[in-house]
Protein backbone atom coordinates (compact mmCIF):
# COMPACT_ATOMS: atom_id res chain seq x y z
CA UNK A 1 0.00 0.00 0.00
CA UNK A 2 3.15 2.31 0.82
CA UNK A 3 4.52 1.64 -2.92
CA UNK A 4 1.09 1.86 -4.33
CA UNK A 5 0.82 5.04 -2.92
CA UNK A 6 -3.03 4.44 -0.79
CA UNK A 7 -1.53 4.92 2.49
CA UNK A 8 1.13 6.34 4.63
CA UNK A 9 2.72 5.83 7.83
CA UNK A 10 0.77 7.36 10.88
CA UNK A 11 2.37 6.34 13.81
CA UNK A 12 5.98 4.16 13.67
CA UNK A 13 6.04 2.82 17.06
CA UNK A 14 3.83 1.10 17.21
CA UNK A 15 3.67 1.02 13.05
CA UNK A 16 0.28 2.47 11.50
CA UNK A 17 -0.63 3.02 8.08
CA UNK A 18 -3.62 5.43 7.35
CA UNK A 19 -5.58 5.11 4.34
CA UNK A 20 -5.48 8.21 1.95
CA UNK A 21 -8.62 7.68 0.40
CA UNK A 22 -12.07 6.50 3.47
CA UNK A 23 -13.26 3.13 3.13
CA UNK A 24 -16.79 3.02 3.43
CA UNK A 25 -18.81 0.65 5.41
CA UNK A 26 -15.02 -0.30 6.00
CA UNK A 27 -15.42 -3.95 8.54
CA UNK A 28 -13.10 -4.36 10.86
CA UNK A 29 -12.29 -7.49 13.40
CA UNK A 30 -13.04 -6.28 16.82
CA UNK A 31 -9.65 -7.68 18.70
CA UNK A 32 -8.99 -8.85 22.50
CA UNK A 33 -5.84 -6.79 24.34
CA UNK A 34 -4.40 -9.30 26.43
CA UNK A 35 -2.35 -8.41 29.42
CA UNK A 36 0.20 -10.63 31.18
CA UNK A 37 1.32 -7.91 33.95
CA UNK A 38 5.16 -8.36 35.70
CA UNK A 39 7.10 -6.75 38.10
CA UNK A 40 9.73 -6.34 35.69
CA UNK A 41 7.84 -7.05 31.89
CA UNK A 42 4.65 -6.67 30.92
CA UNK A 43 3.28 -8.69 28.14
CA UNK A 44 0.76 -7.60 25.31
CA UNK A 45 -0.92 -9.22 22.62
CA UNK A 46 -3.89 -8.02 20.66
CA UNK A 47 -5.82 -11.55 19.50
CA UNK A 48 -8.25 -11.47 16.30
CA UNK A 49 -10.42 -14.39 16.67
CA UNK A 50 -10.27 -16.01 12.84
CA UNK A 51 -13.61 -18.34 13.29
CA UNK A 52 -14.92 -19.92 16.39
CA UNK A 53 -11.89 -21.98 17.32
CA UNK A 54 -9.11 -20.25 15.94
CA UNK A 55 -7.37 -17.36 17.08
CA UNK A 56 -4.66 -14.91 15.56
CA UNK A 57 -2.16 -13.02 17.49
CA UNK A 58 -2.58 -9.38 15.37
CA UNK A 59 0.65 -7.64 16.88
CA UNK A 60 1.88 -7.99 20.22
CA UNK A 61 4.95 -6.09 22.59
CA UNK A 62 6.65 -6.56 25.88
CA UNK A 63 6.91 -3.62 27.79
CA UNK A 64 10.21 -3.52 30.20
CA UNK A 65 8.94 -1.35 33.29
CA UNK A 66 11.18 1.24 35.49
CA UNK A 67 10.29 0.15 38.45
CA UNK A 68 13.86 0.04 39.78
CA UNK A 69 15.03 2.95 38.61
CA UNK A 70 12.25 4.95 39.79
CA UNK A 71 13.03 3.78 42.79
CA UNK A 72 17.06 4.89 42.92
CA UNK A 73 15.62 8.24 41.59
CA UNK A 74 13.26 8.47 44.99
CA UNK A 75 15.83 7.47 46.93
CA UNK A 76 18.69 10.31 45.51
CA UNK A 77 16.24 12.85 46.19
CA UNK A 78 15.12 11.62 49.47
CA UNK A 79 18.98 11.87 50.10
CA UNK A 80 19.53 15.47 48.78
CA UNK A 81 16.04 16.46 51.00
CA UNK A 82 17.72 15.38 54.26
CA UNK A 83 20.88 17.33 53.46
CA UNK A 84 19.22 20.44 52.83
CA UNK A 85 17.27 20.20 55.95
CA UNK A 86 19.91 19.23 57.74
CA UNK A 87 21.78 22.58 56.12
CA UNK A 88 20.47 25.13 58.02
CA UNK A 89 20.39 27.78 55.20
CA UNK A 90 16.88 28.78 56.09
CA UNK A 91 13.99 28.02 58.44
CA UNK A 92 12.09 25.35 56.38
CA UNK A 93 9.43 23.85 59.08
CA UNK A 94 9.57 20.12 59.71
CA UNK A 95 7.46 17.75 57.86
CA UNK A 96 6.42 14.53 58.67
CA UNK A 97 3.13 14.64 60.30
CA UNK A 98 0.92 16.38 57.89
CA UNK A 99 1.31 13.81 54.94
CA UNK A 100 -1.99 11.86 54.04
CA UNK A 101 -2.49 8.87 51.69
CA UNK A 102 -4.90 8.03 49.40
CA UNK A 103 -6.82 4.52 50.61
CA UNK A 104 -5.40 3.13 46.55
CA UNK A 105 -2.13 4.67 47.31
CA UNK A 106 0.59 2.95 45.91
CA UNK A 107 4.66 3.33 45.51
CA UNK A 108 5.46 5.68 42.64
CA UNK A 109 7.82 2.31 41.28
CA UNK A 110 4.44 -0.26 41.33
CA UNK A 111 2.23 3.09 39.76
CA UNK A 112 4.95 3.56 37.48
CA UNK A 113 4.24 0.17 36.25
CA UNK A 114 0.39 0.23 36.37
CA UNK A 115 0.48 3.70 34.36
CA UNK A 116 3.05 2.06 31.29
CA UNK A 117 -0.21 -0.48 31.44
CA UNK A 118 -2.36 2.54 31.42
CA UNK A 119 -0.86 3.86 28.93
CA UNK A 120 -0.30 0.97 26.45
CA UNK A 121 -4.17 0.31 26.83
CA UNK A 122 -4.92 3.67 25.67
CA UNK A 123 -2.96 4.06 23.28
CA UNK A 124 -3.65 0.63 21.46
CA UNK A 125 -7.39 1.11 21.81
CA UNK A 126 -7.00 4.43 19.73
CA UNK A 127 -5.09 2.67 17.01
CA UNK A 128 -6.83 -0.33 16.83
CA UNK A 129 -10.76 -1.90 17.11
CA UNK A 130 -9.80 -3.33 20.95
CA UNK A 131 -13.29 -4.39 21.96
CA UNK A 132 -12.59 -6.26 24.87
CA UNK A 133 -9.45 -7.23 27.68
CA UNK A 134 -7.90 -10.05 29.26
CA UNK A 135 -5.78 -9.74 32.15
CA UNK A 136 -3.65 -12.19 34.29
CA UNK A 137 -4.74 -11.40 37.89
CA UNK A 138 -3.71 -14.31 40.38
CA UNK A 139 -1.35 -16.92 40.48
CA UNK A 140 -3.82 -19.47 41.20
CA UNK A 141 -7.98 -19.66 41.49
CA UNK A 142 -8.61 -20.00 45.26
CA UNK A 143 -12.27 -20.56 44.08
CA UNK A 144 -11.46 -23.47 41.73
CA UNK A 145 -9.07 -25.36 44.46
CA UNK A 146 -12.44 -24.56 46.95
CA UNK A 147 -10.45 -23.72 49.94
CA UNK A 148 -7.92 -26.40 49.43
CA UNK A 149 -6.57 -26.41 53.33
CA UNK A 150 -10.15 -27.88 54.47
CA UNK A 151 -11.53 -29.71 51.30
CA UNK A 152 -8.80 -29.85 49.25
CA UNK A 153 -8.90 -30.67 45.40
CA UNK A 154 -7.69 -34.29 43.37
CA UNK A 155 -4.20 -33.50 42.08
CA UNK A 156 -3.99 -34.59 38.35
CA UNK A 157 -1.35 -33.74 36.35
CA UNK A 158 -1.72 -32.00 33.02
CA UNK A 159 -5.27 -30.99 33.83
CA UNK A 160 -6.62 -27.12 34.33
CA UNK A 161 -7.31 -27.89 38.21
CA UNK A 162 -3.62 -29.92 38.58
CA UNK A 163 -1.85 -26.30 37.04
CA UNK A 164 -3.84 -24.30 39.69
CA UNK A 165 -2.66 -26.76 42.12
CA UNK A 166 0.83 -26.98 41.14
CA UNK A 167 0.78 -23.02 41.20
CA UNK A 168 -1.02 -23.11 44.44
CA UNK A 169 1.92 -25.09 45.62
CA UNK A 170 4.72 -22.91 44.24
CA UNK A 171 2.93 -19.74 46.09
CA UNK A 172 2.77 -21.83 49.53
CA UNK A 173 6.07 -23.45 49.52
CA UNK A 174 7.69 -20.11 48.15
CA UNK A 175 8.80 -22.25 45.12
CA UNK A 176 11.16 -23.85 47.01
CA UNK A 177 11.95 -27.68 47.63
CA UNK A 178 10.22 -28.23 51.22
CA UNK A 179 13.27 -30.39 52.38
CA UNK A 180 16.12 -29.03 50.82
CA UNK A 181 15.12 -25.35 50.53
CA UNK A 182 16.87 -25.18 47.19
CA UNK A 183 14.80 -22.53 44.31
CA UNK A 184 15.76 -21.89 41.36
CA UNK A 185 15.55 -25.72 39.96
CA UNK A 186 12.62 -27.80 38.48
CA UNK A 187 10.43 -28.68 41.48
CA UNK A 188 8.42 -31.62 41.76
CA UNK A 189 4.79 -32.10 43.38
CA UNK A 190 5.50 -34.98 45.77
CA UNK A 191 2.86 -36.74 48.31
CA UNK A 192 3.78 -35.79 52.15
CA UNK A 193 2.51 -39.14 52.93
CA UNK A 194 2.96 -41.19 49.79
CA UNK A 195 0.08 -42.52 48.11
CA UNK A 196 1.14 -46.29 48.39
CA UNK A 197 0.95 -45.64 52.22
CA UNK A 198 -2.73 -44.19 51.87
CA UNK A 199 -2.11 -40.48 51.28
CA UNK A 200 -4.44 -38.47 49.40
CA UNK A 201 -4.23 -36.30 46.34
CA UNK A 202 -5.65 -33.27 48.14
CA UNK A 203 -3.86 -30.36 48.54
CA UNK A 204 -2.97 -30.74 52.39
CA UNK A 205 -1.20 -34.15 51.44
CA UNK A 206 1.10 -32.23 48.79
CA UNK A 207 4.10 -30.34 49.07
CA UNK A 208 7.41 -29.52 46.52
CA UNK A 209 10.40 -31.14 46.19
CA UNK A 210 13.49 -31.57 43.64
CA UNK A 211 14.31 -34.63 42.73
CA UNK A 212 16.75 -35.86 44.47
CA UNK A 213 14.92 -34.88 47.90
CA UNK A 214 12.35 -36.71 46.45
CA UNK A 215 13.72 -39.77 44.96
CA UNK A 216 15.71 -40.17 48.73
CA UNK A 217 12.41 -39.95 50.47
CA UNK A 218 11.14 -43.01 48.43
CA UNK A 219 8.00 -44.39 50.20
CA UNK A 220 8.78 -42.81 53.53
CA UNK A 221 6.29 -40.19 55.03
CA UNK A 222 7.79 -36.67 55.37
CA UNK A 223 8.14 -37.40 59.28
CA UNK A 224 9.72 -40.36 59.08
CA UNK A 225 12.10 -38.61 56.33
CA UNK A 226 12.67 -36.35 59.26
CA UNK A 227 10.45 -33.32 58.43
CA UNK A 228 7.77 -33.13 60.50
CA UNK A 229 7.72 -29.40 60.23
CA UNK A 230 6.90 -29.98 56.31
CA UNK A 231 3.41 -31.84 57.34
CA UNK A 232 2.76 -29.25 60.08
CA UNK A 233 3.18 -26.31 57.51
CA UNK A 234 0.73 -28.44 54.84
CA UNK A 235 -1.51 -28.19 57.20
CA UNK A 236 -1.42 -24.29 57.60
CA UNK A 237 -3.46 -22.21 55.31
CA UNK A 238 -1.62 -19.83 53.07
CA UNK A 239 -1.79 -16.40 54.09
CA UNK A 240 -4.12 -14.02 51.69
CA UNK A 241 -1.83 -11.30 51.98
CA UNK A 242 0.81 -13.41 50.32
CA UNK A 243 -1.50 -14.53 47.27
CA UNK A 244 -2.72 -10.81 46.45
CA UNK A 245 -0.49 -9.28 44.41
CA UNK A 246 -1.81 -5.43 45.09
CA UNK A 247 -0.29 -4.18 42.16
CA UNK A 248 -1.93 -6.50 39.59
CA UNK A 249 -5.32 -5.85 41.69
CA UNK A 250 -5.08 -2.10 41.26
CA UNK A 251 -4.41 -2.50 37.37
CA UNK A 252 -7.49 -4.34 37.27
CA UNK A 253 -9.73 -1.38 38.72
CA UNK A 254 -7.97 0.95 36.20
CA UNK A 255 -8.56 -1.48 33.18
CA UNK A 256 -12.45 -1.29 34.37
CA UNK A 257 -12.34 2.38 34.22
CA UNK A 258 -11.78 1.98 30.43
CA UNK A 259 -15.77 0.81 30.31
CA UNK A 260 -14.13 -2.40 28.05
CA UNK A 261 -15.30 -5.61 29.42
CA UNK A 262 -12.42 -7.20 31.20
CA UNK A 263 -11.81 -10.70 31.78
CA UNK A 264 -9.43 -12.29 34.61
CA UNK A 265 -7.40 -15.62 34.56
CA UNK A 266 -5.04 -16.86 36.51
CA UNK A 267 -1.34 -17.45 36.28
CA UNK A 268 -2.47 -21.92 36.36
CA UNK A 269 -4.73 -20.95 33.29
CA UNK A 270 -2.10 -19.11 31.91
CA UNK A 271 0.43 -22.22 32.07
CA UNK A 272 -1.70 -24.89 31.21
CA UNK A 273 -2.97 -22.74 27.64
CA UNK A 274 0.32 -22.30 27.13
CA UNK A 275 1.42 -25.76 27.63
CA UNK A 276 -1.49 -27.33 25.45
CA UNK A 277 -1.13 -25.16 22.40
CA UNK A 278 2.48 -25.82 22.35
CA UNK A 279 4.08 -22.14 22.80
CA UNK A 280 7.34 -21.34 24.49
CA UNK A 281 7.59 -19.51 27.45
CA UNK A 282 7.92 -15.62 26.81
CA UNK A 283 6.09 -12.65 28.23
CA UNK A 284 4.00 -11.68 24.91
CA UNK A 285 2.75 -15.49 24.58
CA UNK A 286 1.90 -15.75 27.93
CA UNK A 287 -0.37 -12.55 27.47
CA UNK A 288 -1.55 -14.49 24.25
CA UNK A 289 -2.93 -17.21 26.91
CA UNK A 290 -4.32 -15.30 29.47
CA UNK A 291 -7.91 -15.90 30.24
CA UNK A 292 -10.41 -18.80 29.46
CA UNK A 293 -11.89 -17.01 26.26
CA UNK A 294 -8.20 -18.38 24.89
CA UNK A 295 -9.05 -19.53 21.21
CA UNK A 296 -8.00 -23.74 20.68
CA UNK A 297 -6.02 -22.73 18.24
CA UNK A 298 -3.53 -20.04 18.54
CA UNK A 299 -1.95 -18.43 15.41
CA UNK A 300 1.04 -16.86 16.38
CA UNK A 301 3.28 -17.17 12.73
CA UNK A 302 4.77 -14.29 11.84
CA UNK A 303 4.76 -12.44 14.80
CA UNK A 304 7.95 -10.29 16.22
CA UNK A 305 7.01 -9.30 19.59
CA UNK A 306 7.59 -4.97 19.88
CA UNK A 307 10.07 -4.72 22.62
CA UNK A 308 9.17 -1.37 24.60
CA UNK A 309 11.44 0.17 27.41
CA UNK A 310 9.28 2.36 29.72
CA UNK A 311 12.42 5.55 29.68
CA UNK A 312 10.62 8.21 31.83
CA UNK A 313 9.87 11.84 30.55
CA UNK A 314 12.04 14.95 32.30
CA UNK A 315 13.63 15.58 35.68
CA UNK A 316 12.08 18.20 37.17
CA UNK A 317 15.37 18.84 38.76
CA UNK A 318 16.32 22.73 38.35
CA UNK A 319 19.78 22.05 37.51
CA UNK A 320 22.32 19.35 38.70
CA UNK A 321 24.04 19.16 41.81
CA UNK A 322 27.54 18.45 42.73
CA UNK A 323 28.73 15.91 45.66
CA UNK A 324 27.29 18.09 48.32
CA UNK A 325 24.18 19.31 46.71
CA UNK A 326 24.91 22.88 45.50
CA UNK A 327 24.40 23.74 42.07
CA UNK A 328 26.56 22.32 39.87
CA UNK A 329 25.45 23.97 36.27
CA UNK A 330 23.12 26.71 35.16
CA UNK A 331 19.32 26.75 34.67
CA UNK A 332 18.30 24.25 32.35
CA UNK A 333 17.25 25.77 29.18
CA UNK A 334 14.55 25.57 27.04
CA UNK A 335 13.68 21.90 26.76
CA UNK A 336 12.30 22.70 22.54
CA UNK A 337 14.16 23.78 19.96
CA UNK A 338 12.61 24.80 16.25
CA UNK A 339 9.59 22.46 17.38
CA UNK A 340 11.97 19.45 18.11
CA UNK A 341 12.69 18.11 21.67
CA UNK A 342 14.91 15.65 23.27
CA UNK A 343 14.36 12.40 23.04
CA UNK A 344 13.10 12.83 18.86
CA UNK A 345 13.58 10.07 16.52
CA UNK A 346 14.46 12.18 13.62
CA UNK A 347 16.32 11.66 10.30
CA UNK A 348 18.73 14.57 9.42
CA UNK A 349 19.61 15.05 5.65
CA UNK A 350 22.92 17.24 5.66
CA UNK A 351 23.60 18.82 2.55
CA UNK A 352 27.07 18.27 0.60
CA UNK A 353 29.19 21.07 1.58
CA UNK A 354 29.30 20.28 5.63
CA UNK A 355 31.43 18.33 6.78
CA UNK A 356 28.93 16.53 8.40
CA UNK A 357 27.26 16.11 5.31
CA UNK A 358 25.07 12.71 5.13
CA UNK A 359 22.06 11.41 6.59
CA UNK A 360 21.75 10.94 10.32
CA UNK A 361 19.18 8.61 11.81
CA UNK A 362 18.55 8.70 15.77
CA UNK A 363 17.45 10.00 19.16
CA UNK A 364 17.94 13.48 18.90
CA UNK A 365 19.05 15.99 22.35
CA UNK A 366 17.87 19.60 21.64
CA UNK A 367 20.84 22.55 22.24
CA UNK A 368 19.69 25.96 23.20
CA UNK A 369 21.76 27.20 19.83
CA UNK A 370 19.86 24.87 17.46
CA UNK A 371 23.15 22.80 17.17
CA UNK A 372 22.57 19.21 18.17
CA UNK A 373 23.22 16.11 19.10
CA UNK A 374 21.73 12.93 17.46
CA UNK A 375 22.88 9.48 19.29
CA UNK A 376 22.83 7.57 15.95
CA UNK A 377 23.04 3.29 16.37
CA UNK A 378 25.73 3.53 13.66
CA UNK A 379 28.16 6.27 13.97
CA UNK A 380 27.07 7.04 17.60
CA UNK A 381 26.54 10.43 19.06
CA UNK A 382 27.07 12.79 16.20
CA UNK A 383 27.42 16.39 17.39
CA UNK A 384 26.88 19.91 15.31
CA UNK A 385 24.04 18.41 13.61
CA UNK A 386 21.23 22.02 12.87
CA UNK A 387 17.78 21.33 14.16
CA UNK A 388 16.42 22.91 10.67
CA UNK A 389 17.87 19.62 8.88
CA UNK A 390 16.26 17.35 10.80
CA UNK A 391 12.41 15.78 10.25
CA UNK A 392 10.82 14.19 13.00
CA UNK A 393 10.00 10.13 12.21
CA UNK A 394 8.40 9.45 16.01
CA UNK A 395 7.82 12.30 18.54
CA UNK A 396 9.56 11.52 22.35
CA UNK A 397 6.62 9.55 24.17
CA UNK A 398 8.73 8.22 27.11
CA UNK A 399 9.37 4.74 25.63
CA UNK A 400 12.41 3.46 23.56
CA UNK A 401 11.66 0.78 21.07
CA UNK A 402 13.48 -2.48 19.63
CA UNK A 403 13.32 -5.62 18.45
CA UNK A 404 14.84 -8.93 17.44
CA UNK A 405 16.46 -7.87 14.52
CA UNK A 406 15.97 -4.31 13.74
CA UNK A 407 16.27 -1.85 16.56
CA UNK A 408 15.25 1.75 16.50
CA UNK A 409 17.55 4.41 14.80
CA UNK A 410 19.25 1.12 12.92
CA UNK A 411 20.48 3.69 10.63
CA UNK A 412 18.47 3.90 6.89
CA UNK A 413 18.48 0.37 6.60
CA UNK A 414 15.84 -0.12 8.30
CA UNK A 415 12.95 0.31 5.71
CA UNK A 416 10.52 1.47 7.98
CA UNK A 417 12.80 4.67 8.85
CA UNK A 418 13.38 4.66 5.24
CA UNK A 419 9.22 4.78 4.76
CA UNK A 420 9.43 2.02 2.61
CA UNK A 421 7.39 -1.41 3.30
CA UNK A 422 8.21 -3.00 6.57
CA UNK A 423 6.73 -5.65 8.09
CA UNK A 424 3.76 -3.46 9.75
CA UNK A 425 2.93 -3.75 13.93
CA UNK A 426 -0.80 -3.26 13.07
ZN1 LIG B 1 15.47 -30.92 47.78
Amino acid sequence: MLARGTAAVWRLYPFTLILKQAVPEAETTPLRLKIDPGSKTTGLALVADVDADAGQVVWAGEVTHRGQAVHERMQIRAGIRRSRRQRNTRYRPRRFDNRRRTDDWLAPSLESRIANVETWVRRLSRLAPVAAISQELVRFDTQALVNPEVSGVEYQQGTLAGYEVREYLLEKWQRRCAYCQASGIALQVEHIVPRARGGSDRVRNLTLACETCNQRKGSRTAEEFGYPQVQAQAGQPLRDAAAVNTTRWALYRRLQQTGLPVEVGTGGRTKWNRTQRGLPKTHWLDAACVGASTPERLVVKGIHPRHIRAMGRHARQMCRMDTYGFPRTGAKATSVVGGLRTGDLVRAVVPAPSVKAGVYVGRLAVRATGSCNIATARQGVVQGIHVRHCRVLHRTDGYRYGDGDTSEGGGASSPALKGGGSAPDI
